[in-house]
C-alpha cells in the first residue's frame, strides 16, 4: 500500500511539471500548421498553464535549470509557431479545441493571477531570522493565496511556511519521493531560534516516520513555541528526541533549538513555521494568523534562501543572501511589527 500512495503522489508531480509543458509546447507548434485561428488557443492555453505551473509548481522536486528550460521551450514554442502560423494557410477553426483550450486557459490565467497575488503582503509582518543554518534553502509552502501556500485558508496558519532544502544537485532529495529519511536534504538540519523569547510548549516524543507514512493524530509532530512580546512562533514537525531546550527558557536568535524530522501530520521532512498573534494560548491554532518576514522578505514557494548566519542576539535584522532575485521587493509592502508595538498592531492583523 504505501508504494500506491507513494506513486498516487508522484505521478501527478511528474505528469503538470514534466509532461503537461512538454504536451502543451508540442500542441502549439503542430497547431500553427493548421493557421493563425487554431494557432491562438493553444497558445494561450500553453502560456497560461505555463505561468502558473512556473510560479506554483513544486520546483524542489526537479530543480530550478529544469523549471527554467521548460519555461524556455514554452515560449520558444510560442514564438517559432506564431512564424509558423502566419505562413500556414487558414484552416476552418476546430470549435471544440477553441472552448476547450480557452476555458481551460482561463482557469490557468485565474490561478496565475492568485500565484502573483500570493507574493504579496499587505499591513504589519513579524520580522523573524531564517530559523535553519547550513545549506540552501527552498520554500515549499509560502505566500498569501493557496495557489503558493495550502495554508492560506487556515486562520492561524495563514502565513505559514513550509521549508525544504537543497542538495548539491539543488532538488530537495535524492530520489523523486524515498522512504528512507536521510535522502532528503533537510533531515536532521539545525533548527536555530528566529527570534529572541521564552519557550512556551515543548512536544517531543512522536516518532519520524518514513513517507508517505504520516501521524494525523498529531499533526504538528515534536514541536516548540516561541512567545514573544507579540505573537508566538511554532516550528514544527521536529525530530523525536532533537529538541534542547525546556518550557521556561529564554531563547535568542540564532540558539541551536532542535533538528528538522518527519514526525506528526507530514509528507516527508521538512520545518513548518508559523506565528499566531499573541502570547502562547495553551494550544496551537487559537490565535490568528501573523504574516512572517525573514531578514525583510516575505518569502513565497520557489524563493530560495542561503542563511549567512548568525550567532548575536542583532543578527534578527540582518540580511539574508538571496539566490532568487523574484521577491526582494514585494517585501517592502510589508510592515514590521517591532517589539515596541505590541498589542494594537497584534489587533489589527485579526483584520488581515
Ligand atoms: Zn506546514
Amino acid at each position: 500500500m504505501p508504494r500506491l500512495r507513494t506513486l498516487a503522489i508522484v505521478a501527478p508531480v511528474v505528469i503538470v511539471h514534466l509532461a503537461l509543458p512538454l504536451i502543451f509546447a508540442y500542441a502549439v507548434w503542430r497547431s500553427a500548421a493548421s493557421g493563425i485561428a487554431n494557432w491562438l488557443p493553444a497558445v494561450y492555453l500553453a502560456l497560461t498553464f505555463g505561468a502558473f505551473i512556473y510560479l506554483a509548481g513544486a520546483w524542489s522536486w526537479f530543480g530550478h535549470a529544469v523549471r527554467l528550460l521548460l519555461a524556455g521551450v514554452t515560449v520558444g514554442a510560442a514564438v517559432a509557431g506564431a512564424r509558423r502560423s502566419v505562413a500556414s494557410p487558414l484552416m476552418s477553426l476546430d470549435v471544440i479545441d477553441l472552448i476547450v483550450r480557452g476555458g481551460v486557459g482561463t482557469m490557468f490565467l485565474i490561478a496565475t493571477v492568485s500565484a502573483v497575488r500570493g507574493r504579496r503582503v499587505r499591513g504589519p509582518a513579524l520580522d523573524l531570522a531564517f530559523p535553519l543554518r547550513g545549506g540552501t534553502f527552498v520554500i515549499g509552502q509560502g505566500g498569501s493565496t493557496t495557489a503558493v501556500n495550502y495554508h492560506a485558508d487556515h486562520p492561524s496558519q495563514a502565513w505559514a511556511l513550509d521549508i525544504l532544502k537543497l542538495n548539491a544537485a539543488g532538488i530537495r532529495a535524492n530520489g523523486l519521493y524515498p522512504a528512507e529519511l536521510a535522502r532528503y536534504a533537510i533531515y536532521e538540519a539545525e533548527v536555530v531560534g528566529p527570534c529572541d523569547g521564552v519557550i512556551a510548549s515543548v512536544e517531543d516524543g512522536v516518532p519520524d516516520r518514513p513517507p508517505p507514512e504520516c501521524d494525523e493524530g498529531r499533526p504538528a509532530g515534536n514541536c516548540l513555541a516561541i512567545e514573544t512580546e507579540t505573537a508566538t512562533v511554532f516550528l514544527a514537525h521536529l525530530k523525536s528526541g532533537s529538541i534542547l531546550v525546556q518550557v521556561g527558557e529564554q531563547v535568542r536568535v540564532g540558539q541551536s533549538l532542535a533538528r528538522v524530522g518527519n514526525s506528526g501530520n507530514t509528507t516527508e521532512p521538512h520545518l513548518h513555521v508559523h506565528a499566531e498573534a499573541g502570547k502562547y494560548a495553551g494550544q496551537m491554532m487559537a490565535g490568528p494568523g501573523v504574516p512572517l518576514r525573514f531578514g525583510g522578505r516575505f518569502l513565497v514557494r520557489n524563493d530560495r534562501i542561503t542563511p549567512s548566519h548568525e550567532t548575536s542576539a542583532d543578527s534578527a535584522a540582518s540580511p539574508l543572501k538571496s539566490v532568487s532575485a523574484a521577491s526582494g521587493a514585494e517585501a517592502e509592502s510589508a510592515e514590521t511589527i517591532s517589539n515596541a508595538d505590541h498589542a494594537r498592531d497584534a489587533e489589527d492583523l485579526r483584520q488581515e
